[in-house]
């Protein structure tokens, strides 16, 4: 893909209007496997940012007038797109953020399902007529796009939270900013340069990149043109950037952190438990938020779970994520190997038994050998804290009762997991659990056939399905009289 070919080389604009603004400064994308810097992206500030919001605002009216089929062809068009550079947005992903290749393609298939979804939901977008209180007066329910939408998103899928976001917002008759995580801001300027070349008009898709995100933040949250703020990323910032929204009374929606449990119980299949442990916990090298954080496993099957779960987690292949056969690449930064290690010294530290792992992987600074820790406890930091690496850690436990106590105790609620296979425990299990997504016997939950979000501290609000596109419209109720 020639664009990005001469970005790499080159400073990288932003978006704004239509417009492919270079910033007085810029910043370095660093290919965390290597610490070699791939590009600088301009280094955009406050007023950027309002210029951005302008765009959006202006492009508004004419973008929610245009008949729904014509912007579902342009959605789709920009699907196809997607679809078309799959291969260059994949390498993209796999130099700014690590993964390997080949999930590095599977995020773009999964990144540009959504589009493609949305693009066909966005027909279905209906109104009501409701029975009236009164022989002269009809009820209507219009619904309506919310406005300016400001996406903010997360370096760990750089590609998918941005369309999960944009897609139903640009298909309901919304306008976009984009925020992009400052550690991946070249796949994000890649896919909105895709939807500029599908025929998005000038100004319904903008992106602002920059090194320091408080100052774009703000302009995002209090201004008043925009009307929803839709962030993915740590439960910290997200409720800094809520109480923020608080001032113009912004919808917002909320993808925050996770603690994911993933029970084992004793009447499990224990190799499709293990099959289920590796997806679920190895993915992205551990940094994924519906990652499993902790492995809640049964007296009875215990010792066969961790033996198994040790020989498959031991021949994983550690490497770049651009060289053949790597399945876990390298974590984003220093400071996400710093917390890994802190994690796995406390759990030895408190008599955690290592199995396999605890130590840096020769294939670089940034690379941790995956980790099983057997005989974890409630007082370890893993216990409460994402790790948001290839670490698994086996907590024990007797009754089901206790499972589903340990399994609720976290403020955070987002994805959960458990293997049965006895029926009753299976309905049991699954209602007692207080997450907002829970895979039965399975440890890869998410489409965008189905609405992904959580409960508690992991947010508000959902993506995925009719119910993302909902996020982004307005029920405005209409009461026609003196008929
Ligand atoms: P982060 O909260 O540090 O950053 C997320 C985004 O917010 C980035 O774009 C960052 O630049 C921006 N940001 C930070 N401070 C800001 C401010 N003051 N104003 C405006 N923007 C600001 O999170 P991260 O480290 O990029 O991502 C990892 C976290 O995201 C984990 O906690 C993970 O669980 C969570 N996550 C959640 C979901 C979900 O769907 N629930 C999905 C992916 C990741």
């Amino acid at each position: 893909m020639s664009f990005i070919e001469q970005w790499l080389h080159d400073a990288v604009p932003a978006l704004v209007g239509g417009e492919w603004r270079t910033g007085q400064q810029t910043f370095a994308v660093d290919n965390p496997a290597t610490d070699e810097t791939i590009a600088r992206v301009a280094d955009m500030g406050a007023d950027d940012t309002r210029d951005a919001v302008a765009a959006a605002y202006n492009a508004g009216a004419a973008w929610r007038a245009t008949p729904v089929k014509q912007r579902s062809a342009l959605l789709r068009r920009w699907f196809e797109l997607i679809n078309e550079h799959a291969d260059d947005l994949a390498r993209l992903m796999t130099l700014e953020q690590g993964k390997p290749l080949a999930e590095a393609k599977g995020e773009v298939i999964y990144g540009a399902s959504f589009i493609e979804f949305f693009a066909e939901e966005a027909k279905r977008m209906a109104g009501e007529t409701l029975p009236s209180h009164g022989a002269d007066k009809r009820l209507l329910v219009l619904r309506e796009p919310v406005g300016v939408v400001a996406a903010i998103t997360p370096w760990n899928f750089p590609l998918a939270m941005i369309t999960r976001k944009c897609a139903p917002a640009l298909a309901a008759g919304c306008t976009v900013v984009i925020k992009p995580a400052e550690a991946t801001p070249l796949t994000a300027l890649a896919a909105a340069y895709l939807a500029l070349e599908a025929g998005l008009p000038a100004g319904t898709i903008n992106v602002i990149t920059a090194s320091k995100p408080a100052a774009v933040g703000e302009v995002l949250t209090t201004d008043p043109r925009v009307r929803k703020v839709s962030f993915t990323g740590s439960t910290p910032v997200g409720k800094h950037l809520l109480a923020q929204c608080a001032s113009t009374v912004k919808k917002t929606a909320m993808e925050l952190g996770g603690n994911a449990p993933f029970i084992v119980f004793d009447d499990a299949d224990v190799d499709a438990a293990v099959d289920g442990a590796i997806a679920s916990k190895f993915r992205n090298a551990g940094q994924t938020c519906v990652c499993t954080n902790r492995f809640l496993v049964q007296d009875g099957i215990y010792d066969t779970f961790v033996a198994k779960l040790t020989e498959r987690v031991n021949a994983l292949k550690v490497g770049d994520g651009l060289a053949e056969g790597s399945v876990i690449g390298p974590l984003i930064n220093q400071a996400a190997i710093d917390k890994v290690q802190r994690h796995v010294d406390d759990a030895q530290g408190k008599g955690a038994r290592l199995m396999c792992g605890g130590k840096l992987h020769t294939a670089g600074e940034h690379f941790y050998t995956p980790t099983v820790l057997a005989d974890v406890t409630t007082e370890m930091a893993v216990a409460d804290e994402e790790t948001f690496g290839p670490v698994a850690p086996v907590f024990r436990f007797k009754q089901d009762s206790e499972a589903i106590q340990m399994a609720n105790d976290t403020p955070f609620g987002l994805a959960a997991y458990f293997y049965a296979t006895d029926y009753r425990r299976i309905w049991r299990t699954m209602e007692a659990l207080e997450y907002g997504m829970v895979g039965v016997n399975e440890g890869l939950i998410s489409t965008e056939l189905a609405p992904f979000g959580g409960v508690k501290e992991s947010g508000l609000g959902r993506e995925g399905s009719h119910h993302g596109l909902d996020e982004f419209t307005e029920l405005k109720y209409v009461c026609v009289g003196g008929l």
